[in-house]
């Protein structure tokens, strides 16, 4: 594959904290709209030769339009696999050539901006990375909210899983709330149901694979009940992953408040215990608040460069930076 899209990128900015996180806004095609952000990132304590996390956007902004995320504020198409992947190039060069064949656990998430099952490119782009990553140490994951009628993208993503990532590759299903009433207020755009979400996972899950994880970003006023996850989820496939809200500007728009890092955290230890119990490994993910204050969550960055270029549009008496693009519907 050509490594057309890194000549024709530009790095608006890179920001961050060297030992959390650090975060680019990446632009593509000269055009503000096709803007992403993609993350540099570590895991504290583990050193970089331990752990590498490179996150990249799977899409221009995001057509879900989950009411506490910054992504969702604007969706303007597909990056091609090319631009995928120079995501990925751009974390790799940031560093000493041979940290990518020595590193014991480089993960690259398809989680960022986008929802990657809507983006067939995603899959050339997981195709391609062993040749750019050769090594064992190579994870792949990606993150979806599942939606309705991408049963062939799955279907496709299980084939590449078992070809060329076994017991490598992460599959995260964003659950959000056991109730499915909730979960249609936090995900806007029809998507699997919790019985549809477990028959798939359970299917996708094979001998040596990690087990799929349900994720809940857990928020006051959205139900989680550990009982709903027993009688759904075998916990021979599927563990839990226990994640703050995370503190956008949509979310704090729509009154969004986070349950862990919260005062009310220790809510939740009886819902945990109940599902080891039952046998599910149970992630408290607390994450590192430093990771807050570099703006390293969903569309956060791409916000802050959007705003930034408009304020300096305005100083210079000129407009043209768009902040909207076409939505869910004209998909
Ligand atoms: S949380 Fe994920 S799926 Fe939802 S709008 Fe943001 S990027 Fe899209």
């Amino acid at each position: 594959m050509s490594n057309k899209a890194d000549r024709a990128m530009e790095v608006l900015r890179v920001e961050g904290d060297p030992e959390v996180a650090e975060v680019a806004v990446i632009r593509f095609r000269g055009d503000d709209g096709k803007s992403v952000e993609c993350v540099d990132g570590l895991a504290p304590p583990l050193t970089r030769q331990q752990k590498w996390i490179i996150n990249i956007s799977t899409q221009f902004g995001c057509p879900v339009g989950c009411p506490f995320c910054d992504a969702a504020f604007a969706y303007h198409g597909n990056p091609t696999a090319d631009e995928l992947l120079a995501q990925v190039r751009w974390g790799l060069d940031r560093h000493p050539a041979e940290l990518r064949n020595t590193c014991e656990k480089l993960k690259v998430h398809f989680a960022r901006m986008g929802e990657p099952s809507l983006n067939p490119s995603c899959l050339e782009a997981a195709e391609e990375l062993p040749n750019i990553i050769p090594t064992k140490g190579l994870w792949c994951c990606m993150a979806t909210v599942a939606p309705t009628g991408r049963d062939g993208f799955f279907q496709q993503l299980y084939n590449l899983k078992e070809r060329l990532y076994r017991g490598r590759f992460q599959l995260q299903f964003s659950v959000q709330s056991t109730n499915e009433q909730d979960r249609n207020r936090l995900i806007p755009m029809s998507h699997w149901s919790l019985n549809e979400l477990a028959e798939f996972g359970k299917n996708f899950h094979e001998p040596g694979d990690r087990k799929v994880v349900l994720n809940f970003a857990l928020a006051h006023d959205v139900e989680f009940d550990p009982e709903v996850i027993v009688d759904t989820f075998d916990p021979a496939h599927f563990a839990a992953k226990l994640t703050p809200v995370n503190p956008t500007a949509r979310g704090a728009e729509q009154g969004f408040q986070t349950v862990l890092r919260s005062e009310h955290e220790k809510t939740i230890q009886a819902a945990c215990d109940a599902l080891t119990e039952r046998d599910f490994d149970v992630v408290l993910s607390i994450g590192d608040e430093r990771e807050d204050e570099v703006g390293s969550n969903c569309g956060q960055a791409v916000r802050v460069e959007r705003e930034t270029s408009v304020r300096q549009a305005l100083a210079n008496g000129s407009v043209g930076i768009h902040t909207e693009g076409p939505t869910r519907s004209q998909l």
